[in-house]
């Protein structure tokens, strides 16, 4: 029988309480097209971190914000601009407030027509999925940071860190008992990152890897796969850094092609983390750091 992919629906029933009010609907089992979903309920508001791929999950999503928040406010952000992590929100905007920073929404007006067109044509068993899916402006927007008061000690700080994996990249750093950062695709666990268009690159990665580090979460949500601590963010750090020193190395040697130089560094990364999944973007990440992508 032919493999039969896993359909990308966000599993309401696994939410877990990783801290005081902060709740996370988990990418337990690395399923392709699934992320981490945040509920934070505070006692003046909740907020929803990211909806899934497609309408249904965003009403499951909404659901569930409901039945933790009774009736406070819901505000709703996404960590960027990618279908999985968004995309259906549309059918639940008018009845939260929709927060993105800017470059997310003129990154989604952009691209995302684009995206839907690419995924209907290429993906044939998704598109029933994302029947109904529209673009629809924020309420609420901002340049730089910004913090929304949940009430109760719940205080979330909204920062821009576009550049590496998307240009409208935020972390969301929810203070509370405990600090949890939601990083979005900036972060993945078990998965190299995703750069999957021309405004991805790897040395702003690991500058807004750094800038993440500095706000010195306890806990840390990737985009996907499972919620962990600081270690999470330092993880990606190292393969990136690592591409780019031997990079350096290399070509400061003079004896290797830039194509000979991607190809070694390449299998360098791979054997740092032969589990990780998404292998064929490890190369991209090294490819990224060869002449022709700096030029
Ligand atoms: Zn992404």
């Amino acid at each position: 029988m032919a493999h039969q992919p896993r359909a990308p629906i966000v599993a309401t029933n696994a939410i877990t309480e990783v801290a005081d009010g902060v709740r996370v609907i988990p990418d337990a089992d690395h399923t392709p097209m699934v992320p981490n979903i945040g509920i934070v309920v505070g006692p003046r508001a909740v907020l929803v971190i990211d909806t899934g791929f497609g309408p249904d999950n965003a009403r499951a999503v909404l659901e569930q914000a409901r039945r933790l928040g009774d009736r406070r406010p819901v505000f709703l952000t996404h960590t960027h601009c990618h279908p999985e992590h968004g995309f259906g929100a549309n059918v639940v905007a008018g009845e939260v407030t929709v927060l993105y920073n800017d470059a997310q929404w003129s990154e989604l007006q952009q691209k995302g027509p684009v995206i839907l067109r690419m995924f209907r044509k290429q993906m044939p068993a998704l598109p029933p999925l994302l029947d109904g899916v529209e673009f629809v402006r924020p309420h609420l927007g901002y340049t730089g940071s910004l913090n929304l008061d949940l009430g109760g000690g719940h205080v979330v700080e909204f920062r821009e860190f576009g550049g590496g994996h998307s240009l409208g990249d935020q972390g969301i750093l929810v203070r509370g008992s405990a600090s949890v950062l939601f990083t979005g695709d900036l972060v993945e666990e078990g998965t190299f990152g995703v750069l999957g268009d021309s405004d991805s690159h790897t040395v702003p990665w690991i500058d807004r890897l750094k800038r993440l580090e500095q706000l010195e979460p306890e806990l840390v949500v990737p985009g996907h796969g499972h919620v962990g601590g600081p270690e999470r963010i330092a993880d990606y750090r190292a393969y990136l850094e690592l591409a780019r020193r031997h990079v350096d190395e290399l070509r400061a040697a003079g004896e290797l092609s830039e194509a000979e130089i991607a190809d070694r560094v390449s299998a360098e990364v791979l054997d740092l983390h032969p589990d990780w999944k998404n292998q064929i973007w490890a190369r991209k990440a090294v490819e990224d750091l060869t002449w022709p992508a700096r030029a």
